[in-house]
Parts: C-alpha cells; structure tokens; sequence
C-alpha cells in the first residue's frame, strides 16, 4: 500500500482545524513520517496509526511547526519498544536543535533512534529507493525531500501465456532476461518508478523545481494567496498558484497542497488560485485526510 496520511496542515500556529505539520508516508514496507509537528503524536492516535511502524523521520528544518512533535514521537517509539532502527534526517547545521529534541526531557532511552543529518549532496539508499534532499530557499536551512523508486519491467499474462510460460519459469525470466528463445523484453514492458516528492518552507528555486519532476505525488507548502505574494516572497513561503505552477512545469500527477497561514478562513480559495496552474488532481489538504499515491503511470509495450 502506498498512502500519505495527513496529519497537520497549519503554518505558524495551530488553529481550531489545523494541527501543526505532519505527514505519514506508507509506502509498501517503509513509513516515513515527515515533519511531525507539536501533537503529531496525538494526530497519530486519532488517526488510527501506531508509531510502531515508523522507519525513518524526515525533517526539513528546525523551525517549530515542522520539529517539535519530534520529543514526543522518539519517547513513544521508546515508550512501544520498537524493535527495529528508525532513522532520523534533519539539517546538519540545525545539529544542536535536534541534540535538545531528541533529548528534550528524562525518559527511559529504549529506542533505536539513529541520526542521520542532511548536507549538501545528500542521498540514502533505502529498501523502496533513493531518498535525496536539496536545499530550499528559507528564512535558516531547510531541505525538500524525494523518494524515487528504480524503474523495473512489469510482466504481460497474455505475451507470457502466448508462449507457454507459466509458474516457476516467470520467475526465472525475470532474473535471467532470458528463457530459451524469449526474451524478458518480449513478455514485459517498461514500468516507471513512482515517485513522491515533499517541498515545505520555500522561496520559488530552482531546488523545488528539481524535487518536484515528474512526482506522482506532490505534497508541498502553500502557505498564502497571490495577494500576498510580495510577503511570501519575503519571508520565504509559496503562493497557492506558485506550488500549482511548479506542478505544471513538473509534470506532477497528483498536487497536494498545505501549511496554509491561518489568515485565510477559507481554503477553497486555495483551490481556485491553484486551479488557474494547473489541471491535474488538486488536493486541499485537511488534517486527518488520507490520500492514495496514484495508481502507476502505465507505459504500453
Ligand atoms: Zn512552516
Ligand atoms: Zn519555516
């Protein structure tokens, strides 16, 4: 299964609907949580997720509406035993910000919390592909993430059956590109790597444009309507048409938008500036929401 579950979709403050950031990422084997805000924790539970399942937290910057669930998170995987590591990515240079999370107050240390800082330059090989991060344009250093997963071949039934070939010796198609006279390319055709790309506090670079191509899923910060443009641009935020023109130009599949300044009431207003960029599936996020990674783009033999 592959799934974002919202957790918190507020910039700067909390409001009556919003929880700061937060946002789970299941995909297949592999739950990402990135940016767990204050109350993620709790966003969990109303949720109906356990922390149990995390294998790795991505911070994109040491502000508090994106970090200070962390104390908490890292205490419940301690407080449940998790059993397995949980890797943590964050800002090299917000080093000290993380040193006092991750140890913000005594608690009995069970977890298996391993740190794993972000610089320039930055990729990890993860059993679901290759997380990198790059650099985003804000007010201290923060970093945008994306998970590509390898391209790889998806198999014909009717090309397979064509030629007999059932059982076992898929199998061994598969792994040797040859059965006899046939070919994997034969009975197989190219299936692309999905992608998911997590773009937040940012100014409009050329970074956000590289972490966005061709995503199947978007989730990326739109914190102000085009009134107020020359303000984003001053303290390093997107406009709703902004992010939904970095969709466009990117080719992504499905945009999510979030981290809305709570000076606007009405969020379908979002929708609309963003709907002026962009044609593809637009989604306003709201807390608690659950949104499905697109089904794979499909290339014919
Ligand atoms: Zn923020
Ligand atoms: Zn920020």
């Amino acid at each position: 299964m592959r799934e974002l579950t919202v957790l918190g979709t507020a910039s700067q403050v909390p409001t009556r609907h919003r929880n700061h950031n937060g946002y789970l990422l299941r995909w297949d084997d592999e739950v990402i949580l990135f940016d767990p805000g204050e109350g993620t924790q709790r966003q969990m539970l109303l949720a109906g997720l356990a922390v149990s399942p995390i294998t790795r937290i991505c911070v994109t910057h040491f502000h508090g509406d994106h970090s200070l669930g962390l104390p908490g998170i890292i205490q419940r995987i301690s407080l449940d035993k998790v059993p397995h590591p949980v890797a943590v990515h964050y800002p090299a240079g917000g080093q000290e910000y993380f040193d006092r999370l991750r140890h913000a107050t005594s608690f009995w240390d069970n977890s298996d919390v391993r740190p794993e800082p972000v610089g320039a330059g930055f990729v990890v090989e993860t059993p679901i592909g290759r997380l990198t991060a790059l650099p985003l344009r804000h007010s201290i250093e923060a970093y945008g993430y994306r998970l590509v997963e390898p391209d790889g071949r998806r198999m014909l039934p009717d090309r397979l059956a064509e030629r007999g070939i059932v059982g076992p010796a898929v199998g061994e198609l598969q792994r040797t590109g040859r059965l006899g006279a046939v070919t994997l390319d034969e009975v197989s055709a190219p299936r692309p790597g999905q992608r998911f790309a997590f773009v937040m506090d940012t100014g409009l670079c050329d970074e956000v444009f590289d972490l966005a191509e061709r995503a199947d899923l978007l989730v990326i910060e739109s914190t102000f309507l085009a009134q107020d443009a020359e303000l984003a641009a001053f303290v390093g935020h997107l406009t709703a048409g902004q992010a939904a023109s970095v969709a466009r130009q990117s080719g992504v599949r499905t945009l999510v938008l979030t981290h809305f300044s709570q000076r606007y009431p009405d969020a379908t207003r979002f929708l609309d500036e963003a709907r002026t960029q962009f044609e593809g599936e637009i989604v306003i996020a709201e807390d608690l929401m659950r949104i499905g990674v697109p089904a794979r783009a499909q290339v014919l033999a």
